[in-house]
């Protein structure tokens, strides 16, 4: 073996790299200074292998046509997006890790339009002078819930905080017991709700809670009534929830305000969809409710905001809060949930072409011709063992009705050589990777979430992974 300190006298000069195929080329396309730092690079972490163990190093790897591609592989690497569009083959369609709702094209040509150019953002064009970057969305908000106001920030999380911080900072709130969630990604709405400084009292017992409990706990210091969705559990079996009304009912009866915490926040019925019931924005808003929260990007199938609709006076008072400043949203998002809200307006646009709701309202018959599809597609693939289309379940996801059975059927593929896991990792290495699941030694792809003109791009990957090659 070679001394590891000889080796040391072996690597190259930075110069002498950068005179290897491809740098000549790529020192026309990046700067110099890139360049030479992405030399320099290399060469340091061959050095610290050499100086900790040789790391099995010989001296043609230190050859400077060794290492030239090196070099060239970490500057790509620099210039490649990291957020890279990913094929959703897991069948979760509101699949928070992979970016919850693809969006509606009038959502993204909304997008482009407001993004690449100046905009009346906050600009009145009738008057000539400042406006509110809030008035484009409230008239259709309103529309659309039947609320007399409507304000919109960055996420739902930040429109319960902003509801809660300015109805009762340093005052109560009464929720129950059964609804302080944890949402996912360690989201505990407990802990955003008391650094709201708003003091929880909490009601009820785990499993059940009465109006009673509501009305013996309030006391002077009570400001608001809170009701939270369940949104990615069920309590079921011996059960007592207070319904919004009633609620609504005691928090006016007391001076207090009713917020509502929608959640996913639904726009339409969903059991004409075949649902589970949940309620909707516009049931929560005619229940009394004074304010209601919910996403933009779960069951509204829009980009990520948190709505806030409801009584005038007190969305009034939010949007001149400071903090309202502090959470404001986007002209890019606005841009985007504008065109996705006015879709709503008439509702036989919402399936055909909000993708969420397309994916939601996809029949399993047309599921099924789908797989088959793909299925003979991947007959002659090498590297394949068994192709077959089975029955199986997609999900909502997104902390939406996560008791819903989404009857699907699934592409169950199992490699000839290798563990399915294998073929799972490398399908996420493929470029658009491609996310599956494993289960029972197969790896398996829903096509419910997978979208239209993917097929092509998953046919290619499945080559990619099965092949084994580069
Ligand atoms: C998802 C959810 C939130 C958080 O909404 P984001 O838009 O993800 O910030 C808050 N409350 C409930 C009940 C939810 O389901």
């Amino acid at each position: 073996m070679t001394d590891p300190r000889l080796l040391l006298r072996a690597l190259p000069p930075v110069d002498r790299v950068l005179e290897e195929k491809p740098l000549p080329a790529m020192l026309t396309e990046y700067p110099r200074t890139l360049v030479v730092e992405a030399v320099q690079q290399v060469l340091e972490s061959y050095r610290s292998r050499l100086l900790e163990e040789n790391g099995g190093l010989t001296a043609r790897d230190l050859a400077p046509s060794a290492l030239a591609p090196l070099v060239a592989r970490r500057l790509t690497r620099w210039f490649a997006p990291s957020l890279q569009p990913v094929i959703n083959a897991t069948g979760v369609i509101l699949h928070t890790n992979l970016g919850r709702s693809p969006l509606p094209a009038a959502a993204l040509g909304a997008i482009a339009r407001a993004a690449s150019g100046y905009c009346n953002l906050e600009y009145s064009l009738d008057h000539g002078e400042r406006g509110s970057r809030q008035e484009h969305l409230e008239g259709l908000l309103c529309r659309l819930t039947g609320a007399e106001a409507a304000l919109v920030v960055n996420n739902n999380a930040a429109a319960v905080f902003l509801a809660l911080h300015v109805l009762a900072a340093g005052r109560g709130a009464i929720v129950s017991r059964s609804q302080l969630v944890e949402i996912g990604g360690s989201f505990r709405l407990p802990e955003v709700l008391k650094r709201s400084g708003a003091h929880l009292v909490e009601v009820g017992t785990t499993n059940r809670v009465y109006i009673n409990d509501y009305e013996a706990a309030i006391d002077e210091q009570t400001a608001v009534l809170l009701k939270v969705h369940p949104s990615n559990y069920r309590i079921v079996g011996f059960t007592a929830e207070v319904d919004a009304a009633e609620l609504a009912g005691l928090a006016h009866e007391r001076g207090l305000f009713f917020l509502e915490d929608l959640g996913s926040g639904a726009l339409l019925d969903l059991t004409r969809y075949n649902l589970e019931p949940e309620p909707t924005v516009p049931e929560a808003v005619a229940a009394g409710a004074d304010l209601v929260t919910f996403s933009g990007d779960k069951l509204l199938g829009g980009p990520q905001s948190g709505i806030i609709v409801g009584r005038r006076q007190l969305v009034e008072k939010l949007r001149c809060h400071q903090l309202a400043r502090v959470l404001r949203v986007d002209k890019l998002i606005l841009a985007a949930l504008e065109a996705t809200l006015q879709i709503y307006l008439d509702e036989e646009r919402v399936c055909r072409e909000i993708p969420i709701w397309r994916m939601i309202s996809a029949g399993s018959s047309q599921l099924r011709q789908r797989a088959e599809r793909l299925a003979h597609r991947l007959e002659g693939v090498p590297g394949l063992r068994a192709v077959e289309v089975i029955p199986g379940r997609s999900r909502l996801g997104g902390g939406a009705l996560p008791l819903q059975e989404l009857p699907t059927y699934l592409v169950a593929i199992s490699p000839q050589r290798g563990a399915a896991a294998t073929l799972e990792r490398r399908l996420r290495q493929n470029r658009p990777p491609v996310i599956g699941r494993i289960q029972q030694g197969k790896l398996l792809l829903d096509l419910r979430t997978i979208l239209p003109g993917e097929e092509g791009l998953l046919l290619g990957a499945l080559r990619f992974a099965a092949g084994g090659g580069e």
